[in-house]
């Protein structure tokens, strides 16, 4: 793509109101539009990171043997009233509305109540299960604060797997490939080494839940992590008597803030029996689905990206998920046709060789070129001026290095971007 065409425009300030540094970069680099509080658009760029990002997701879903869904934001009461969550007093971060004539419909902030309703259409049998469902889809939750950027949407996409299982055990199995898949993600996106699968409490079907935190000052969340061998613990359990039944004291623990990335949940029968989700077993019984969730933010993951891997410069993609692979920037083109002549065709090549590249080619300072692109952190910059041209080279710099390299044209074109 060619940067003249593209129309963000990268900007010096933030808006005044925002204070996280992951939607403050953002915005900056123009990835990013905040429309209010909590809210925000993608613009191209920060539309390719998230494409890449869901890309990664379902992957690692479909691996899993997920199939995917996209089920409706507007809620149906009739559903819902069978778990007792539409009550307020319960679930206290519902967006509501009305249809016209008047009857009530809310948005949906999790996707338990609708997708059980749905599969209680579709199994009968043990012949049916397991059976593995998720979707990408746009949550909606009126949150009381929304200080944190991308790490705490009203409106935010979400990842949400269901399991339908006919047992514990195959529940339980299952359980551990999706932390495993988690864990691959996290790798993935690039904060694999600061994100610490951690126990959490787990309501009343399993002991524990677990959440994947991101260790991170900009954190909401805090956690526990022992010094010793790497368990980590939230806040709700790090209690004398839990750590007693892991043999751990609170003095093996080190304090840290951090994102919860993702959760993983054991269900049991809370939402199967209520929603009439059940199945004939081996002998012809009747035995409700054994049910987990599983839940990943896809915003919040760019964020906690953007809040960790970045300088004082701007951001620093990793690069699977990256807006681009390389920014080409001619330097002096306007004064000089044959850097331009250059440049288009080291564009030209690069795109016919299927690599990504965003080209500067707008009449621009040196100076300003580089900011932005430092700005924006696209990992590899390959920049051509009239020096470089006369020497038979060109200028290949990582984003975080501090020295370029230089190659020949040809190296650059069997390079891996
Ligand atoms: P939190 O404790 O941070 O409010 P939660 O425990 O309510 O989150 P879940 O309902 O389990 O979160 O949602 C699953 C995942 O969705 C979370 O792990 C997180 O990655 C993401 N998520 C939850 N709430 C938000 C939000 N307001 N904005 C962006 N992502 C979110
Ligand atoms: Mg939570």
């Amino acid at each position: 793509m060619k940067q003249s065409q593209l129309f963000t425009k990268t900007r010096k300030e933030a808006p005044a109101d925002e204070v996280a540094k992951n939607a403050s970069l953002l915005i900056r680099a123009g990835f990013i539009h905040k429309e209010m509080a909590g809210v925000y658009s993608y613009l191209p760029l920060g539309l390719r990171v998230l494409n890449k990002i869901a890309l990664i997701i379902r992957e690692e879903m479909n691996a899993l043997g997920g199939q995917e869904v996209q089920l409706s934001s507007l809620q149906n009461k009739d559903v819902w009233q069978k778990t007792g969550r539409w009550d307020e007093e319960k679930v206290t971060n519902w967006f509501k509305t009305e249809i016209t004539g008047g009857k009530e419909t809310r948005l949906g902030f999790t996707h338990e109540e609708p997708l059980t309703a749905i599969m209680a259409g579709q199994i009968s049998s043990y012949k049916d299960l397991p059976k593995y469902v998720y979707q990408i889809q746009t949550k909606f939750r009126n949150e009381e604060r929304a200080k944190s950027g991308m790490l705490r949407g009203r409106e935010f996409l979400m990842k949400d797997l269901y399991s339908f299982s006919k047992d514990q055990k195959e529940h339980d199995q299952f359980y551990e490939k999706v932390a495993k898949a988690y864990e691959k993600i996290f790798q993935r996106v690039g904060i694999g080494a600061q994100t610490h699968k951690t126990f959490a409490s787990g309501g009343v079907f399993s002991e524990f839940s677990h959440e994947f935190q991101t260790v991170t000052e900009a954190g909401e969340d805090t956690i526990f992590i022992c010094e010793k061998d790497g368990t980590a613990v939230n806040r709700e359990v790090f209690t004398d008597e839990v750590l007693s039944k892991m043999g751990k004291n609170k003095s093996d623990f080190q304090e840290f803030k951090a994102i919860e990335v993702g959760n993983i949940f054991s269900l049991g029968t809370r939402f199967s029996e209520p929603l009439g989700l059940f199945f004939k077993d081996d002998k012809g019984e009747d035995r409700p689905v054994i049910m987990g969730s599983y839940g990943m933010g896809l915003g919040r993951l760019m964020g906690t990206v953007a809040e960790i891997l970045s300088d004082e410069k701007g951001l620093l993609w990793p690069k699977e998920i990256s807006p681009f692979s390389v920014h080409l920037i001619s330097i002096g083109a306007e004064e000089n046709p044959e850097v331009k002549k250059q440049a288009d065709k080291i564009y030209e090549k690069l795109e016919e060789k299927s690599v990504e590249v965003l080209y500067d080619d707008r009449e621009a300072r040196a100076g300003e070129k580089f900011a932005d692109s430092d700005l924006m952190g696209i990992p590899t910059r390959v920049v051509l001026s009239e020096k470089n041209i006369k020497e038979g080279r060109v200028e290949v710099k990582g984003r975080t290095e501090k020295t370029p390299k230089y190659m020949t044209e040809d190296e650059l074109f069997g390079s891996r971007f």
